[in-house]
C-alpha cells in the first residue's frame, strides 16, 4: 500500500470500514510512515473531537487512537486466522470428501 491509497483510506479506517487484510496493510504502513501517521492522528483529532466537543470529560485523543489501531490489528490478525482455520477445514473437508468417493469407485 503506498501513501496515496493510506491517506484515502484513512476515514474507512476510523470509522471500521475496512476488511483485516487491508487493516494489516494499513496499519503496517501508518507504524513504519511517519507522514501517513500524522495525517491519521490529524483526521483522528478531527473526527473524534468533533465527536466528543459536548462532553465534559477529559479525552486523550492520541492514546485512543493508539488504542484503535492497536485493536484493529488484533482484530484483523484473529480474522485472517479464523479465516485460514477455515480454508484450511476446507481443504480437509475436499480431501476427506474425495476420499470417501473414490472408495466407491474402487
Ligand atoms: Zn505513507
Amino acid at each position: 500500500m503506498d501513501c496515496n491509497e493510506v491517506v484515502k483510506k484513512i476515514k474507512n479506517f476510523i470509522n471500521g470500514e475496512m476488511e483485516s487484510r487491508e487493516i494489516l496493510l494499513f496499519t503496517e504502513h501508518i507504524a513504519n510512515c511517519p507522514h501517513c501517521k500524522e495525517e491519521l492522528s490529524i483526521e483522528f483529532l478531527v473526527v473524534e473531537g468533533l465527536k466528543k466537543l459536548d462532553s465534559a470529560a477529559a479525552f486523550d485523543l492520541q492514546k485512543e487512537l493508539d488504542e484503535l489501531i492497536e485493536t484493529s490489528i488484533r482484530d484483523a490478525e484473529q480474522q485472517m486466522q479464523r479465516k485460514r482455520i477455515l480454508i484450511w477445514f476446507g481443504i480437509f473437508l475436499a480431501v476427506a470428501f474425495g476420499y470417501v468417493i473414490s472408495t466407491f469407485f474402487y
